[in-house]
């Protein structure tokens, strides 16, 4: 694997790769676990070359807590990706990213009003800058985002098209743990105490879809989901939504000519969670 720091170095060797062969990339934050690997595992099947990146952006925290307390394994990273055969890793540093403060910014309307957007402000601006110049620096055929961050891949795809980034944006599966916790790095700040109240917020999810397949309706099943957390006095839930997956905008009733995600975000402590799932099997997002 060849790994590089620098802009020039890397544009160098993508040059040349770019000549003959296809480019898969995936950004990440690193703290890699199997749910960033099925994204280098999915890459290398569609690509000749993978491209990951480990950045901890800085312009997309808003709480300056949770950008210091950010995990960070990068010894165990590269072993991980060097298992996982990914050709190139990009590891820059903050001054690389930004050589100067960015002025640019973004602005997705309703997509970043709702939801993640609502509770942490700024925070698109930020993924949407420095994955743009991600994408201008690596210049990738497709670029692999997962489901977990649903109103990112959202609001990724809606940038694509509006700058008419040359590339296909892919939305991967949720990687989970066999008790249903979504794998994310911030799991690594959870206590051993805190870690079985995790599967909490999927086991909600879950509680949701059962109750919206049975007909209960929208209203009543966010009911259903705020006793079950009134219940739980350790998670905190922020907010949980019922989606079409496609627009982000909610919805009063459900119906399968589209398909609907059922999104939610809680505290356990001050690390924040968040999960998501599908409505309905086997339909696609747009
Ligand atoms: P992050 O390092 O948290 O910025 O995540 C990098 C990419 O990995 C994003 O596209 C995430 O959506 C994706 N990702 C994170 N956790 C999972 C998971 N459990 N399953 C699938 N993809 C994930």
């Amino acid at each position: 694997m060849f790994i590089f720091e620098d802009i020039i170095d890397l544009k160098n060797h993508l040059k040349v790769e770019k000549q003959q062969y296809s480019i898969g990339f995936v950004p990440t934050m690193g703290a890699l676990h199997q749910g960033h690997l099925s994204l280098i595992d999915r890459a290398k099947a569609d690509n000749d070359v993978v491209v990951c990146s480990i950045f901890v952006n800085p312009t997309q925290f808003n709480n300056v807590e949770d950008l210091k307390n950010y995990p960070k394994t990068i010894k165990e990273d590269k072993k991980l990706l060097e298992a996982h055969h990914c050709d190139v890793l990009f590891l820059p540093d903050a001054h690389t990213m930004y050589p100067v403060p960015a002025k640019t910014s973004f602005s997705f309307g309703h997509l970043e009003q709702t939801m993640e957007g609502e509770h942490r402000a700024g925070h698109f601006n930020g993924v949407a800058l420095v994955v743009s110049k991600l994408f201008h620096l690596i210049k990738p055929h497709r670029a692999y985002f997962g489901q977990k961050d649903l109103q990112q891949f959202i609001i990724i795809h809606q940038l694509v098209q509006d700058l008419l980034f040359d590339l296909e944006v892919v939305c991967c599966p949720i990687v989970r743990e066999d008790d249903g916790l979504a794998m994310s790095s911030r799991n690594l700040r959870l206590t051993a105490s805190q870690r079985p109240i995790a599967s909490k917020l999927y086991e909600a999810l879950m509680l949701a879809r059962h109750s919206l397949l049975e007909g209960y309706g929208v209203s009543k099943t966010k009911q259903t989901i705020q006793n079950f957390f009134n219940d739980l006095s350790d998670l905190q839930l922020e907010y949980f939504e019922v989606v079409k997956s496609a627009t982000l905008e909610t919805v009063d009733s459900v119906s399968d000519t589209f398909q609907v995600s059922l999104c939610i975000a809680a505290f356990l402590g001050d690390v924040r969670l968040i999960d998501n799932v599908f409505l309905f099997d086997k339909k696609g997002i747009f």
